[in-house]
């Protein structure tokens, strides 16, 4: 087998109290939060406390001045868990990373330590009802009115949109200049105005409150403007790799995961006077689904390398994230099947592994758009 050599003892100890920490705060507590739709805000301070919430922050803005390892460490226990409705990485990897990489002075002293302490949580609002692969073809308008942005429109499949005291909002500043008219824009959620819509009924991540919003002439002030005006689509293109990773991430994680309990179940269940694992089939199929799993943690584990030296290309984790999570896709539909009936009952990890994976080829840029990033790069002369 081949062993991982990314993490030190650090990271080890650090895996060993998130582990504790999922199994305390996280599990107990997820299928109830499942039947809410949302987990309860009191694990946000929590997580927070317990350093699960903006590792890479530097200690000034209530971080640890972690590196990308123990973002990976995080993702992994969550996902390994199934712990799949908490909104931490939202939070930590994408709103709070745009603050810290493009927010002025006032801004980072404003939000970060709050959002590293689980006081305050983050949103991130790109997609809009008819626009989501094609970012730039989005309506919300922020209007500039002496020292104010007045903001209309509207957003959709807001992840932690119930919960979230601040958004970073993609806003069409100049409608004439295209992508280069789009800018991203603080919002806080007691602005008058801001309205929060349904909370969406998902097929899975069902303890994760992904919501619609509304804008109705929210006034905020020009300094809750992120970055540089018309320059969204820029600050968005340079976080991708990062975020398409920490997706593949998580997908292998839970792949390796689930293979690890179908192994555990075939050898306890028996049928026809014989473990399910007795049977070739069993063995031929996991062997294979195994072996497409190890060629993809070696891949998954090269991209954290190059990440950790900044030279992972957006091209080669848009691959990443198009194998991770089609495999995974493939992975729990196939293990699920060994599992009869209990495969399919909620108590099964499996079968709500089966419900949450299925997103994971839509968001964060679908299937098809990796395609075609990666494409573009092959064909370079096709427009
Ligand atoms: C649970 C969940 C959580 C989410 N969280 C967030 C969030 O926090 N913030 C946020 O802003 N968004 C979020 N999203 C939105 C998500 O990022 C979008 O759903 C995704 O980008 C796809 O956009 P779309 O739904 O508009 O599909 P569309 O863009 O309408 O795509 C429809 C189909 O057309 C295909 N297609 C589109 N363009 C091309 C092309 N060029 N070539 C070939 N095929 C193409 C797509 O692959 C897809 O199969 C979330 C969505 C879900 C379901």
């Amino acid at each position: 087998m081949i062993q991982r050599n990314l993490f030190s003892p650090e990271h080890e100890q650090f895996r060993d109290a998130i582990r504790r920490f999922i199994e305390k705060e996280i599990t107990p507590y997820h299928e109830s939060w499942e039947d809410a739709g949302l987990v309860d805000r009191a694990l946000w301070p929590k997580a927070g406390a317990a350093g699960l919430l903006c590792p890479n922050l530097p200690e000034e803005y209530g971080g640890y001045g972690a590196d990308f390892l123990f973002n990976v460490v995080i993702i992994e226990e969550l996902s390994k868990a199934g712990a799949t409705g908490p909104g931490f990485s939202v939070h930590s990897d994408m709103v709070a990373t745009y603050i810290y990489a493009f927010g002025t002075e006032a801004q980072k002293q404003r939000w970060l330590p709050k959002m590293a302490a689980g006081e305050v949580v983050g949103a991130l609002g790109l997609t809009e009802p008819s626009a989501g692969s094609d970012l730039k073809a989005i309506r919300t308008r922020a209007v500039r009115d002496g020292d104010e942005y007045v903001i209309s429109g509207q957003k959709v499949y807001i992840s932690n949109g119930q919960l979230c005291d601040v958004i970073v909002l993609a806003c069409k500043t100049d409608p004439n200049a295209g992508a280069k008219g789009m800018s991203f824009i603080l919002v806080e959620t007691d602005r008058p105005g801001f309205r929060r819509g349904r909370n969406l009924k998902k097929i899975g991540l069902k303890a994760q409150d992904t919501s619609e919003l509304f804008f109705d002439e929210v006034r905020v002030p020009v300094s809750n403007l992120l970055g540089k005006e018309g320059g969204a689509f820029g600050m968005a293109m340079s976080k991708l790799a990062e975020e398409r990773l920490s997706i593949a991430v998580s997908a292998i994680a839970l792949v390796e995961a689930a293979l690890q309990w179908t192994i555990d179940y075939t050898q306890e269940r028996k049928a026809f006077g014989q473990s399910i694992s007795d049977f070739q089939n069993t063995r031929f199929k996991i062997a294979e689904l195994h072996a497409m799993a190890l060629a993809q943690r070696v891949f998954v584990d090269r991209c954290i390398e190059l990440h950790l030296k900044k030279e992972l290309s957006a091209v080669d984790a848009a691959a990443a994230k198009l194998l991770c999570t089609e495999l995974q896709c493939k992975v729990v539909d196939e293990c699920l099947q060994f599992f009869g009936g209990y495969g399919y009952m909620w108590e099964y990890p499996i079968a709500r592994a089966y419900a949450d994976s299925r997103i994971r080829k839509i968001a964060g840029g679908t299937s098809e758009v990796m395609r075609e990033i990666i494409g573009r790069e092959l064909f370079k002369n096709i427009h």
